[in-house]
């Protein structure tokens, strides 16, 4: 227990403007760089090249043997540095795969192999002991037969496409293709439409020989090639399905998994392109629109039928051990304050990129963290590093460590850093805004492994050219780069979405083509040949994410900003409205041209695709409440800002009030119909999956057509921005008032 009222004066010389790092007076800046080149010169990229070997050597899925051995290399690498060391272990719930069937049965017959060859240019692929043929975790139980309907990528966009046609998928399965959502979000929605079952592949088109050379020729997806994972409804709840809330200890309250909500209500299967030619070959009924083909040589279409599927989906449904390695280096002056840094390390199959990749990245930065405290170069503050597991099946053991911790984590957790899978390119940071102008800095000062550039420019170069207009008038004019908002996907939603813990999420990518993703290809000889050779940006990762850990626990005052929280919620708000002008405009123009009968006249007559059916009209929102909030909030950051580059004062009360401000984004009730997520200005969308939904009690209900939600949502989120801008006005209060 801290006393938080105590609070420890640090004035020293010099004071925090803004040529120093941030968060750091001029003396400790100069000592901290010093700090960071030494930092570097440890980071040891053959090393990394060996763990990611004897890492990758065999499938390393939860549950497995080599999954246990695997946390225990790490730990016992991380108890060699001399890190106080703990497995966490939690019983989870994991389907483990008994029956999978998929047999075309009309007009032709045709079995499914649901199986990925061995290549002898990859000797990874060879070693198949317990590897876990391809199958989505958290489908149900079943066997079902029908006929198939052609789905697109089975977002809610398409049901809408497929009901202009007059396509019901009720009674049927529907055939999805990978990509453009959480593939969780294909089966949910198939069965809210009412269909029976699901199939998900992954066209060529999108990672197949329609986007590249395949593997072993390049690195794009091989014909037998098939991506796993999980199904689970992680926008309702991550982690393991029979505990929302509650860690999974040995004797937790446990939900019956009937009455689990996350595990899906219909039985899903992925398959290969290979296996997925011969059913969508013998699909009939009208040809899919343009935008919907794929890369398969055969005319695409809608169904339903003639093809007529069976697929029997049985599991069997285990309680598994879940082993978490938690390393801590306890911090010199402010033990109680802690920095924490995850990474997870099961995989799918021989994982080397997903998650290897990163985890070698974080193990780098652990050794060389441990070799300066050896040297009397101890972090003032506790750094905890995380090797989580079960993040394949749904984030389950970072979610379960959490929810376990739920009350410390509140009281001592300052922020969390995650990386996963990562490859070569630009960086990529997600996170909370309140941490952007240091994650800029941080980007800043770490140069790309192959051009002569920072980070930093080297990622402003390329939204210059590549953004869209917005991004590239950002790009030239914002001194800091925004970075992104985080949904899902990773380990940081318990700490962020959860419990409200400002996070960030770290890696590299854009310049390597991913067709192994979550298939028997992502081996150490995909990832060293195609996606990042000699380690380079891995080793790049480990200066960035180690800068990162490092000046958040040696900074004298936080490094927590505002107005870059202020600068990017103006932003969502300004999306948000006009979103709703938008779809009020369209609803308007169509309902009157539906009315008319000139929709119809638009359209070809040789077709069945008809008008959309009318829409009630958008209502207009106030957004008074939330835009009067938001200028609060502005001018609250900018006086925080101005009163800290003028003064130097810190303590630990200080500290504390800026690392809870994140919090204050949350509230107790959680999101509308889903309270596991607190936080309210970042969530994962619930049609979307991974991608992010800003401000999204207000976004979904609008995007969802819940028009008389809006309203209430709106005060919401002026409330809890109105809490961060009183915490700012305290803070600026103790900042220069304390330094009279
Ligand atoms: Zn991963």
């Amino acid at each position: 227990m801290r006393l938080l009222v105590l609070a420890l004066f640090a004035v020293s010389g010099g004071t925090y403007a803004d040529s120093n790092i941030l968060g750091f007076d001029a003396d400790s800046s100069a000592a901290q760089k010093t700090l960071e080149a030494e930092f570097d010169g440890l980071i040891d990229a053959e090393k990394m090249d060996e763990w990611l070997r004897v890492m990758s050597t065999l499938p390393h899925h939860v549950g497995s043997p080599a999954s246990k051995k695997n946390a225990e290399y790490i730990a016992e690498l991380l108890t060699s540095w001399g890190y106080d060391t703990e497995i966490a272990a939690y019983e989870i719930l994991l389907p483990m795969p008994k029956t999978r069937e998929v047999e075309l049965v009309a007009p032709t017959k045709f079995t499914a192999s649901l199986t990925e060859d061995s290549l002898s240019e990859d000797p990874s692929t060879e070693r198949r002991e317990g590897l876990l043929p391809p199958y989505n975790a958290f489908s149900r139980d079943g066997e079902v037969e029908a006929e198939l309907v052609f789905v697109n990528y089975g977002m809610p966009a398409d049901y809408e496409v497929l009901e202009r046609y007059g396509i019901d998928v009720t009674g049927k399965i529907a055939i999805a293709k990978y990509g453009r959502s959480w593939r969780g979000i294909k089966p949910k929605l198939a069965g809210e439409k009412g269909a029976i079952g699901t199939i998900i592949y992954s066209d060529p088109i999108d990672d197949g020989y329609g986007a590249g050379d395949v593997y072993p020729n390049g690195p794009f997806k091989h014909e037998s090639g098939v991506q796993r994972g999980s199904v689970m409804d992680m926008p309702t709840y991550p982690g393991d399905v029979l505990t929302p809330g509650r860690g999974a200890t040995e004797g937790a309250r446990r939900l019956k998994r009937e009455n689990a909500p996350t595990i899906t209500k219909i039985p899903v299967l992925p398959i290969s392109y290979r296996d997925a030619l011969p059913l969508l070959r013998a699909m009939g009924g009208e040809v899919v629109p343009p935008e919907w083909r794929g890369g398969l040589p055969i005319t695409y279409h809608l169904g339903p039928g003639p093809a007529r599927v069976r697929m029997k989906a049985e599991f069997h449904w285990n309680m598994v051990t879940a082993y978490n390695v938690i390393a801590r280096l306890e911090g010199s002056q402010y033990p109680d304050e802690w920095v924490i840094r995850g990474n997870h390390h099961d995989g799918w199959n021989h994982g080397a990129s997903d998650p290897l990749s990163g985890q070698i990245a974080m193990l780098a930065e652990a050794r060389a963290v441990a070799e300066l405290a050896r040297s009397g170069k101890r972090p003032t503050r506790t750094i905890i590093y995380a090797a989580w597991d079960a993040e394949e099946p749904g984030l389950i053991g970072s979610t379960e460590w959490v929810e376990h911790h739920a009350d410390e984590l509140n009281e001592h957790a300052i922020a969390y850093i995650n990386t996963d899978g990562s490859s070569r390119g630009f960086l990529g940071i997600g996170g909370s805004h309140v941490l952007e102008q240091y994650l800029n800095e941080v980007a800043d000062d770490v140069s790309d492994p192959r051009m002569d550039i920072s980070l930093k420019e080297r990622r402003r170069a390329f939204l210059e050219i590549n953004g869209d207009p917005k991004m590239r008038s950002d790009a030239k004019s914002r001194d800091d780069l925004r970075i992104s908002p985080l949904g899902s996907g990773s380990d940081y939603t318990p700490f962020l979405q959860h419990m409200g813990i400002a996070s960030v999420n770290l890696g590299f990518g854009g310049e390597a083509a991913d067709g192994s993703y979550h298939t028997l290809y992502d081996t150490y000889e995909h990832f060293t040949k195609f996606k990042d050779p000699g380690l380079v940006y891995g080793a790049t990762l480990a200066k960035v994410a180690g800068r990162a850990t490092l000046r958040l626990a040696n900074a004298q005052r936080l490094p927590f900003d505002f107005r870059g929280l202020a600068d990017n919620v103006v932003l969502y708000v300004s999306e948000i409205e006009e979103l709703a002008d938008t779809m009020r405009t369209q609803t308007e123009r169509e309902n009157e041209m539906i009315e008319k009968g000139s929709y119809a006249a638009a359209l070809n007559p040789y077709k069945s695709f008809g008008p959309p059916t009318m829409k009630s009209p958008v209502p207009h929102f106030s957004f008074a409440p939330l835009k009067n909030a938001l200028n609060r909030m502005h001018s609250a950051a900018a006086e925080f800002h101005a009163a800290v580059t003028t003064s130097n004062v810190s303590s630990a009360e200080i500290n504390n009030l800026l690392y809870t401000s994140e919090r204050l984004l949350t509230r107790d009730e959680g999101l509308d119909g889903r309270p596991w997520y607190k936080h309210h200005i970042y969530a994962p969308g619930f049609y979307t999956g991974y991608g992010v939904k800003t401000i999204p009690g207000v976004r979904e209900s609008i995007e969802q057509r819940e028009y008389e939600k809006v309203g209430t949502q709106i005060e919401i989120a002026a409330e809890v921005l109105d809490a961060v801008t009183e915490r700012l006005e305290i803070l600026t209060r103790k900042v220069s008032g304390e330094s009279q």
